[in-house]
């Protein structure tokens, strides 16, 4: 074993230090010593001064000894008790070391488990996974992350998150018999079980949404339809309050029936979208603005956009989602200012998405509101300000959540305010780029 002492220069000034102690150490003992010749003299001299030396290098030694046995238990607890259970593997992913940690994970003492092959831990639907990326590993000496099932030894499986990092000794060629893996090994069961039950329970608020609502829809028609033939059969000829009441009772179940059509569209945003197509936006934009001409008309809006990209989306969820900040920009707009709309796109290289932004120059929005409004019946103004239910950037974040982006917005009160999402490019269309 090599001892990390001291640098040849280092090395030189301390052998002259302990020369210098030892003599002085000989000079003490000299006293003692009775007359002798002088060459004999000079040679016990130096045989005495050598031992002296030694000796005190020989203590110098133990003490680094001890001081790195004592580094390394330290190392050894630190690597044996980690929070995440570690394996070494040979090219053949036989366990060469294992931790404690990883030991426990699999429910097997250390020993036992040295010299066994990894893969014997793996339940059969996870192996094609963990051999592609081991052999991935080895191959492109690249780091490998992944998550897969493991068998305990009771029989248990959990699941692991995994990372697999390849080494290598001096004379590298992949596949040599100095490679090797090191592996981390995290139990993850209680975070995927968390996932799982969130996912279901997901499913379940979007199956109800659904059913409410699409059963809500033949009762309220019912409603409807039948306050409005006691309207028209009927006014004038009751009371002025009955009237009134009448039109209360048609103008709520008008909005709740565009309440319901909205959530029923929310909770089709997961359950029907068609599947992604390449779509060119610059033509979809297109048909989106001809399709709101009349609305745009009325508030002498005027819409400008840059030269837009080609995506692979579900073309009318995403023609939804523009039409959706399109009216919201006209219709937040300031009473005593036309609406000026600026939507456009960008690539952002490092994360490989289109950044969407559609700006406007009206209201604007608080900076405490700029997340709230994204949740479903969050409004900031009353019916009688601005009309709507609160659903439109709901079905927005759904619509980008589902092709994988963000949408957020940032905003000055009083000045205007630009959403933006984003839609990750797709490999297809990157490489082809
Ligand atoms: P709705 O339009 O039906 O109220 P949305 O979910 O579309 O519902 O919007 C939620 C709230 O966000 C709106 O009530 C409004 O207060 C605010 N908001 C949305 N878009 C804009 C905008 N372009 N400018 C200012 N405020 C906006």
């Amino acid at each position: 074993m090599k001892l990390p002492l001291w640098g040849g220069g280092r090395k030189m000034d301390r052998n002259k230090e302990l020369r210098q102690i030892a003599e002085e150490k000989l000079r003490e003992k000299k006293e003692k010593i009775y007359e002798i010749p002088k060459d004999v003299d000079t040679v016990i001299h130096e045989l005495q001064v050598h031992q002296i030396e030694l000796e005190m290098q020989n203590e110098e030694l133990k003490n680094s000894r001890a001081e790195l046995e004592e580094l390394s238990e330290k190392y050894y607890d630190l690597y044996d008790f980690a929070p995440v259970g570690y394996f070494t593997l040979d090219l053949v992913n036989r366990i060469t070391e294992v931790n404690s940690t990883g030991a426990d994970l699999l429910g097997f003492p250390k020993e036992n488990l040295v010299d066994r092959y990894f893969r014997w831990y793996v339940p059969p639907e996870s192996t094609k996974s963990f051999h592609n990326h081991f052999n991935k590993s080895f191959r492109k000496m690249e780091k490998q992350t992944f998550e897969i099932g493991l068998i305990k030894k009771n029989g248990v499986i959990f699941d692991a998150h995994i990372e697999l990092q390849p080494f290598y000794g001096d004379k590298y060629k992949p596949y040599q018999s100095d490679t090797y893996l090191k592996m981390a090994v995290i139990d993850i069961t209680r975070q995927k079980n968390l996932e799982r039950e969130l996912k279901r329970s997901n499913e379940e608020l979007q199956q109800f949404a659904y059913v409410a609502s699409h059963d809500l829809q033949e009762p309220l028609r019912t409603i409807a339809s039948f306050t409005q033939l006691l309207e028209r059969r009927y006014k004038n000829q009751l009371d002025g309050d009955a009237d009134e009441f009448i039109n209360f009772i048609v103008e709520a179940s008008v909005r709740m029936k565009q309440q319901i059509e909205d959530l029923l569209e929310f909770s089709r945003v997961m359950t029907r979208g068609s599947e992604f197509i390449k779509v060119n936006v610059n033509e979809l934009l297109k048909e989106e603005i001809s399709s709101l001409k009349t609305l745009i008309d009325e508030n002498n809006a005027e819409i400008s956009c840059n030269s837009m990209p080609e995506i692979y989306a579900d073309s009318i969820q995403v023609g939804r989602l523009f039409q959706n900040l399109i009216i919201n920009s006209i219709k937040f707009r300031k009473p005593n200012e036309s609406p000026k709309i600026h939507i456009s796109a960008r690539k952002d290289e490092k994360t490989h998405e289109y950044i969407f932004s559609i700006s406007d120059n009206g209201i604007g929005i608080e900076p405490q509101y700029l997340e709230r409004i994204f949740t479903i019946f969050q409004r900031l103004h009353t019916r009688e300000e601005y009309g709507g239910t609160g659903i439109g950037l709901a079905v927005a974040k759904k619509i980008v959540e589902r092709h994988g982006g963000r949408i957020w917005v940032e905003s000055e009160f009083g000045k205007g305010s630009t959403f933006y999402f984003t839609l990750p490019k797709p490999l297809v269309l990157a490489q082809q780029n």
